[in-house]
Formats: structure tokens, sequence, C-alpha cells
């Protein structure tokens, strides 16, 4: 694996990081020379250029993301920082918000420049008080320090930045829904189209974007895009904060280029797994489908690995699982979540969700049959794609493969079925 200096971790442990005195005595806020050396379209194809994806869970190449919001409609535009961070194993923004906080208010600038918007929230989840603390302050050093507000370091661009507390509900971690929270209303996800990009925060156009993605743009600007593409691999450039929890020997999260194998991840930086045998591994946040150990063993942190194994590089946040953990329970524990969490919104979403839930009730209470695992797979068959956002197919994904995967665990909970009940004594 290359071997590259840290861009998103490198302040991490250093006495008072956060402050503004040590992110300028580090490099901090360097890339703004570059940034307003250049018009806003090329920054955008510098961001191209550079192959970066969005780190919160989609993917989506961000330069074209930006590149889509239209400059001629009279309106503002809006950035919206998607701080939210709540699916379920993944937990690596919030240390970015607590020992860096001015990277990720140096990459809104560099967003906000490209897109032409002077108006940027930052939406975190309501429960991360601290990093909140550390945002605000950030803030505040920026704005005293020329570095927000009024023609940023004399280059005659305004921006401001104010953070927004959710309240704790998973789906404001959808853009729509995170929107719709931004406004005051319940977070309820919008139809697509029209995507945020052309009809976004307040009807304006708005671009959406996650903590560590935005974190990866001064480097990009500071350095250039052939210097960050040439990181990683050809569709997964870059470096990325992986994060490992479950059965390991050391849960945390580190930073590396993308194309460690998932193998040396667990038992180099994990230090192996922890009670047991691997048995399997959800790759990048709860709704990625689940993988066995044996399909870990060909499997890399990029996003086409993924791909290939037909599951989803998601936050690349990692959950480790030995052979003695009970899939059943596992799924359990997802159907009550995504049950809880489904806005309601859909019928396929709603029912779906809890329909599943009360079949792993079900088959937990010794009460189902094979047949209730065949009715669960083909509930997860009709909540996908049917919805209003992703929140039905995060459910429907994770399902299916577990079924399918470990349905030999799932079977052990099964009751024999009517037919093979000998004649007998039916
Ligand atoms: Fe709400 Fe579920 Fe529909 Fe998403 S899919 S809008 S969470 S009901």
């Amino acid at each position: 694996m290359q071997t590259v200096e840290p861009q998103l971790t490198k302040r991490f442990g250093l006495k008072d990081s956060y402050t503004l005195k040590v992110f300028l005595a580090t490099g901090g806020y360097s890339s703004l020379k570059n940034l307003f050396a250049k018009k806003p379209a090329e920054v955008i194809e510098e961001v191209k250029a550079s192959g970066l994806k969005g780190r919160g869970g989609a993917g989506f190449p961000c330069g074209m993301k930006w590149s889509f919001v239209p400059q001629n409609t009279g309106k503002p535009i809006y950035l919206a920082v998607n701080a939210d961070e709540g699916e379920p194993g993944t937990f690596t923004d919030n240390y970015m918000m607590m020992n860096d906080p001015h990277l990720l208010l140096e990459g809104i600038i560099c967003a906000c420049y490209a897109i032409n918007s002077h108006m940027a929230y930052i939406y975190v989840r309501g429960e991360f008080y601290a990093q909140i603390q550390r945002l605000n302050g950030a803030i505040d050093e920026a704005r005293k320090a020329g570095y927000l507000g009024k023609n940023i370091q004399g280059s005659g661009f305004d921006l401001e930045v104010y953070v927004h507390r959710g309240a704790g509900a998973y789906i404001c971690g959808e853009e729509t829904g995170l929107l719709e929270s931004l406004e005051g209303k319940p977070g309820k996800p919008r139809i697509k189209p029209p995507f945020p990009a052309v009809v976004g925060l307040f009807g304006c156009p708005t671009i959406i974007n996650n903590v560590k993605t935005l974190s990866s743009v001064p480097w990009i600007i500071a350095n250039g895009a052939a210097a960050y593409a040439a990181i990683g691999t050809k569709e997964s450039t870059g470096t990325h904060v992986f994060g490992l929890s479950g059965h390991v020997n050391q849960t945390g999260y580190w930073e590396m280029p993308f194309g460690l194998p998932m193998m040396e991840f667990i038992n180099h930086y994990g230090k192996g797994v922890k009670g047991g045998a691997l048995k399997a591994v959800i790759p990048g946040g709860s709704s990625c489908p689940i993988l066995t150990a044996k399909e870990c063993e060909d499997l890399t942190l990029t996003y086409e690995s993924m791909r290939d194994h037909k599951t989803m590089f998601g936050t690349g946040c990692a959950i480790v699982m030995n052979e003695h953990v009970d899939m059943v329970k596992v799924l359990k524990n997802l159907t009550h979540f995504y049950s809880h969490e489904s806005c309601g919104q859909c019928t396929p979403c709603r029912e779906g969700t809890a329909w599943e839930d009360r079949l792993m009730k079900k088959l937990l209470d010794g009460e189902a049959t094979t047949q209730e695992l065949s009715m669960m797979l083909e509930i997860a068959d009709n909540m996908e794609g049917k919805t209003i956002c992703v929140l039905s197919a995060a459910l429907a994904m994770p399902v299916r493969s577990f079924i399918q995967k470990f349905r030999a665990d799932f079977e052990k909970y099964c009751k024999p079925s009517i037919s093979a009940v000998p004649a007998e004594i039916s």
C-alpha cells in the first residue's frame, strides 16, 4: 500500500489541535491563496479531476455535484454540510469536528467559492454537543481573523457559516430530510426530482456535502488534482478515515489511501478478530449488504471492490463479527432500528420495515417457519426502488443478504412447517 502523509488527520493528537493558532501554524487555510487565484468554474474542474467522491455513503463525484448548481436563477445558493452521522457503525465525522473544525471550515470556503454560495449551514447531529461547541468556537475565531464574513482575506468573497443542531432522527442524514429539518419542519425526505442542487433549501439551489468530503477539498486545492488522483486507486482516489468496530482486538479509525485489503485492515490495524474466527463483516455502515468471511478474502477498501462483491463502500466504517455471533439477533437489531426510523411517508417502507421487524420477533420467539423466511425475502423485494428515499432499501438489502448468506442461523429458529409434520400426528 502507498504511504502518504495524512491529509485529514494530521492535526489529531496535537495539543489544542482545534484552535486557529495551531491550524495556522500547521498550514491551515493555505489553500485559500490558490483558491482565490482561480475562477469558481476552475475550482469545480479541479475537484472533478481529483476524482473525489462523496464520503457520506452514496459516493457521488463531488465536483460533478457542484457543477449541477444553476448560476442564473437570481436566487441565493446554499451549502448544507451533512454532519448528522447517524448510520450505525459509523463514527468518524465527529472526530473530524472535534479535532480539526477549521479544516472543515476551510473546505466549506472552497466549496462555497466554487458554487458561488455566500451562506453555509452545518447540520450537526443533536447529540454531538461537544462538537457543536468546537464548531462554533472555530467559526468565531475564523470570523475575527477574516477567514469568514465579508471580503475573506481581501478576496472580495463573502461567506457566513452557521451551525444547526438536529434533533436526533436518522432520516435527517438523508439529504432532503436534512433540508426539511433545516427549514424547521419534520425531517421527511422529498420526492426527487427536482434535486437539491436545483431546488433545495428554501427552494434555492443547494449543495449538500458530508464533513469528510469537504475536509478533503483544501488538500486538493493546495496540491492539485493530479497529486490527489495519484493516491489510492483509479476509481477510489485520495485518502479516507476508515473505521473498525465490533470483534477486533483494537477498534478505532485510521486515515489511509484507498486500496488496503480488508483482511489486512482487520489483522494489522484491528490486531485480528477477537473471540474466534471471522464470520462476517458489514463493510460500510449497517445498510450495506453483509459479507461472509470468504467474501472478505479478496476484498479491498475501495468503491470498486465493494461493488464487485455486491455490497457498498458506504461510509468506510466496517463492523466485524466473529463466529459466535447469532445473525438472527443482529438482523433483529437492524429491523428494529429501521422500522423505528422510517418517517412513514411511503407504504412499502412504513409497512415493510415494521413487518420485517414483527417477523424477526416471531422468529426469535420460535413461532416462525421457513415460510416466514420466504415472506421476509418477498417483502424485501417489494421495499426497494418504490419509495421516496433509500431508507427502505437500507433495510431490504441487509434482510436479503443476511438470510441468503447465513440461512442456517435463521433456520435454527424455525419450527417445522405444517407440511413437514408426519401424517399420523397431524
Ligand atoms: Fe420516509 Fe421510508 Fe419513504 Fe424514506 S422511504 S421517505 S424514510 S417512508
